[in-house]
């Protein structure tokens, strides 16, 4: 059996199809709560690069996408305040479901296949770039899942979960860790003290990506690491699907590429180290879709044969191929404090 093969990811591991339903009304009612306030959405320059040019791409849940026309990082504008969001994740439906349903049904997978890899890629990192053993942040801290592994392997002498959902913030806590419920910007915490700043999944959700990661900057220590992951706009399933991607969704307000990931990294005081797609999805994604009737491959024979005439043979070195080659939609971040 190829290599490959032991570390493969479903979709259903992780999002069982029969809770995702259910998922879906929650959401649907979260979303309806963000658009009444869709009069008062403010404009904003480029996310990454500040570029004021950018073009339309499509409109998806009654908001637009666009394109910066400098750095092609794609981003919602006009988008919600950062109070509506405030708002929006402190009082949201889907999260509730997600912490009491989805992550308590899905953990064991997530912690085997997605957490474990997660810590070890951590472990590698740190012990490559010489970082201390003394602290380590997660902002997003969510189920908790990455931090009980982080005590579990002892790699830090403290490690703090910032998480402000309230259910989430209990379920941290009910995993015996120190939590601090509140959100990143209204975190007060000693600068210079933290040795990695880790945060999975969160800088797409975010009013101000810029404002985050010039905090994570002021907490680290010099030469301290920050690790983050968010989905590349330029990686395979979210390239292919665009609007019909279910990672595009009024959450995620920003979709970096590994080039314009780097830029805001230097332009908020970090040098970028390593830039990994370390994502295992994407294939199936696509597939996914084709199957279910809701994309059409007709004109790509070559995608057809790929990811579905020939799957079994394909499937995994295709995915393979995309996760070696900067080219899959989930990416990953290793960055120094200068
Ligand atoms: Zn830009």
């Amino acid at each position: 059996m190829s290599k490959v093969k032991h570390n493969i990811l479903t979709e259903e591991e992780i999002r069982p199809a029969s809770l995702m339903q259910h998922q879906n009304k929650q959401y649907m009612a979260d979303l309806d709560r963000i658009l009444r306030h869709k009069k008062d959405f403010v404009y904003i320059p480029c996310p990454a690069c500040g570029s004021k040019s950018s073009v339309r791409m499509f409109k998806k849940y009654g908001v637009f996408y666009v394109s910066c026309s400098a750095c092609q990082t794609v981003y919602v504008n006009p988008r919600p305040t950062l109070k509506m969001l405030r708002l929006y994740y402190s009082s949201s439906e889907n999260y509730r479901y997600w912490n009491k349903h989805i992550f308590s049904a899905s953990e064991n997978s997530r912690r085997n296949k997605i957490f474990v890899p997660r810590v070890k890629l951590l472990a590698k990192a740190c012990k490559r770039y010489n970082i201390d053993a003394g602290a380590l942040m997660e902002v997003g801290a969510g189920f908790g899942t990455f931090c009980e592994e982080v005590k579990k392997r002892r790699l830090f002498e403290r490690v703090i979960a910032i998480e402000p959902t309230p259910s989430l913030a209990e379920s941290c806590r009910h995993k015996g860790l120190e939590v601090i419920e509140k959100q990143f910007e209204q975190v007060k915490f000693k600068k210079n003290t933290i040795d990695v700043v880790a945060s999975f999944e969160v800088i797409e959700h975010l009013f101000c990506p810029r404002d985050f990661l010039v905090k994570c900057n002021s907490l680290l220590k010099p030469k301290g690491l920050i690790i983050v992951t968010c989905p590349n706009f330029k990686g395979f399933d979210i390239a292919t699907l665009q609007s019909f991607s279910n990672s595009i969704d009024i959450e995620h307000l920003n979709y970096f590429n590994p080039d314009s990931f780097s830029c805001l990294f230097s332009k908020c005081g970090f040098e970028t180290l390593e830039v990994l797609t370390p994502g295992k999805l994407d294939a199936e994604l696509v597939r996914k879709k084709v199957i279910d009737g809701e994309f059409s491959l007709s004109g790509q024979p070559f995608l057809k044969q790929v990811l579905v005439d020939d799957w079994e043979r394909l499937g995994s070195l295709f995915q393979k191929f995309l996760a070696d080659n900067l080219l899959s939609s989930h990416m990953w971040a290793v960055a120094r404090k200068q």
